[in-house]
């Protein structure tokens, strides 16, 4: 893991008990992710339909569901930004981005 336009990571002790809850809660996420689907073939399109169900639950179902939806939703950027969408290499050749 690399990220090198960010500098040094806030320490977990320095962070507001809510965020560190959300983050554990987003790796819990990935690693139950990781077991279902372990390979990242199509993160993108389940990135996209966990925004979709954000979306939803914020229109229609109660809060709870809003934040399930959005640690699964924050799970599949983590993975996305760690394991890449390798469906999207093909396109993202042709586009000549590295
Ligand atoms: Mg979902």
């Amino acid at each position: 893991m690399s990220f090198p336009h960010y500098g040094p990571c806030e320490r977990l002790a320095e962070m507001p008990d809510d965020l560190v809850r959300f983050l554990a809660l987003v790796g819990n996420e990935v690693m139950r992710a990781r077991k279902k689907f372990p390979k990242p073939h199509g993160l993108m399109t389940a990135l996209t339909e966990e925004v979709g169900e954000v979306a939803k639950a914020l229109l229609d179902e109660p809060w709870s569901r809003v934040e399930e939806e959005a640690v699964q939703a924050a799970a599949m950027c983590a993975r996305l930004a760690l394991e890449t969408d390798p469906t999207l290499t093909p396109l993202r050749t042709k586009r000549g981005v590295k």
